[in-house]
């Protein structure tokens, strides 16, 4: 196998650890992202769109409703996009061939071994294994009044028109919110104790994951852009204390359109997390922004485009996980 040495990382080896631990060590890396919706997906329970109160900004008081996007409509995708790559490789399989790992089955059916079990866990009565990726519920920055659309569905008759033989009109008979696109939901996923190949895999989920929502009907396109990684030995700032710095300097700046400008959006974006990173108590060991963050997911994009050395990856990747299963299994005799 050979070594996949990045540009960007070449200096940065020391940042991660030589094998996944059992316990945590204090290492984190931060994706600190703005995820752009690209169409008109769906963040729902029960029919109604997922909705809450907050305050408008840290310093703006007033309280206005924002769009949610709870913690699995985020890492599910992601995970899927990963598997599906594993899948692919023939890493893991939902039949006899391979390895066998099924997701989410209501009886148990993952491998505890793969990349996809020990990274994002899995929970089946004894042996459970954590995440080591952490999301958390992130909000839009546009309020829910200019950041969702109701359309009314019709049923037509038979023939594919509203009226029938008789002269019968159909009138529309229900209704369904969407969000429509370009909203921005600022959001951060964070990796402990990343070892290199788990850093370039979760990495790799975030960039190739493109479309959110529930079930396969109800998902719409978004997009991630990454506006900093940073290493840290402490988790930072919240998805909502982000969202209301930026919805602060938006309104200074006078940049609050409808929808909000892309353009501004990002930039803010990575003004504002450079402004609240000085604020935490954490050390930063390296990050990445504007120049320096491009080139990196360049060559992260391009090594997903490379199969051979894809393969390569997640070959180290699975042996990695299947030590650190065999060391778990080991330590729980
Ligand atoms: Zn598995």
């Amino acid at each position: 196998m050979a070594e996949i040495t990045l540009t960007t990382l070449k200096d940065s080896k020391d940042l991660f650890l030589g094998s996944i631990p059992r316990v945590p060590q204090g290492h984190y890396v931060h994706f600190v992202m703005m995820r752009e919706t690209e169409s008109f997906p769906l963040f729902q329970t029960d029919g109604a769109l997922n909705t809450i109160n907050v305050r408008a900004g840290l310093s703006n008081a007033k309280t206005i409703s924002r769009l949610v996007m709870f913690k699995r409509k985020q890492s599910t995708p992601e995970r899927l996009a990963g598997r599906e790559l594993l899948r692919s490789l023939g890493v893991i399989s939902e039949d006899v061939k391979g390895t066998k790992c099924v997701y989410n089955a209501p009886k148990g059916g993952a491998c505890k071994t793969c990349p996809d079990c020990i990274y994002y866990g899995y929970a089946i009565g004894e042996g459970a294994e954590k995440s080591k990726v952490y999301v958390d519920s992130a909000f839009s920055i546009s309020p829910y009044d200019m950041s969702h659309h109701t359309f009314a569905f019709n049923a037509p008759w038979e023939s594919g028109t509203m009226t029938n033989d008789e002269g019968v009109t159909k009138v529309s008979f229900g209704s369904q919110d969407h969000i429509v696109p370009q909203v921005f939901f600022p959001a951060i996923v964070t990796l402990r104790d990343p070892i290199y190949e788990g850093f370039l895999y979760v990495m790799g989920n975030i960039l190739r994951a493109d479309r959110y929502g529930a079930q396969d009907t109800r998902t719409g396109k978004v997009h991630n852009h990454l506006l900093a990684v940073v290493f840290s030995n402490g988790e930072i700032f919240s998805n909502l204390r982000f969202t209301q710095a930026i919805y602060d300097v938006l309104q200074e700046k006078q940049q609050w359109n409808e929808p909000l400008d892309r353009d501004n959006v990002l930039s803010v974006g990575q003004e504002v997390y450079l402004s609240l990173m000085k604020a935490e108590p954490v050390t930063k060991q390296k990050e990445w922004v504007g120049g320096d963050l491009q080139q990196m997911v360049s060559e992260v994009t391009a090594l997903y485009q490379d199969e051979k050395k894809t393969a390569d990856l997640i070959a180290k990747l699975d042996k990695a996980t299947k030590s650190y299963a065999n060391s778990s299994a080991k330590a729980n005799e």
